[in-house]
């Protein structure tokens, strides 16, 4: 999609701190950590959110989740445990609308989620 930070970033034309890449999805750092590890996980076929993750493929939704896995169980400052969050809308406080997994981590996080 053309006008979509993600896809931007996908594509290399706004700079990232790449973590992964293979043929289906893209990792990069969050540009605002919320915790000392926070990386976002996206599919680079556009999709705005969970809630059009029916245009996904089965393969391209479980690549997603593998990468993450990937991700977590190479990172060492994440063998204590680790958190995935992917916002969805306006309620949830989506603020780019290209779907995206954030995995948090790196310290003890509060219970409460919200
Ligand atoms: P959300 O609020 O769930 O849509 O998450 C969007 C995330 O994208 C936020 O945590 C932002 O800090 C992050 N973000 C925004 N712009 C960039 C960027 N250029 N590079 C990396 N992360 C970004
Ligand atoms: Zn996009």
């Amino acid at each position: 999609m053309d006008n979509c930070l993600f896809c931007k970033i996908i594509k290399g034309e706004i700079p990232s701190t790449k973590v992964f890449e293979n043929d289906q999805v893209f990792a990069f750092k969050d540009i605002n950590p919320q915790t000392p590890f926070h990386v976002l996980v996206v599919p680079k076929k556009h999709v705005s959110s969970v809630a059009e993750i029916d245009q996904l493929s089965n393969d391209e939704i479980a690549a997603c989740l593998l990468a993450i896995r990937q991700i977590a169980t190479s990172e060492s400052s994440l063998s204590g445990g680790f958190r995935i969050i992917s916002n969805c809308g306006a309620d949830a406080c989506q603020s780019v609308p290209h779907l995206h997994f954030h995995i948090l981590g790196g310290t003890r996080m509060a219970e409460r989620m919200a």
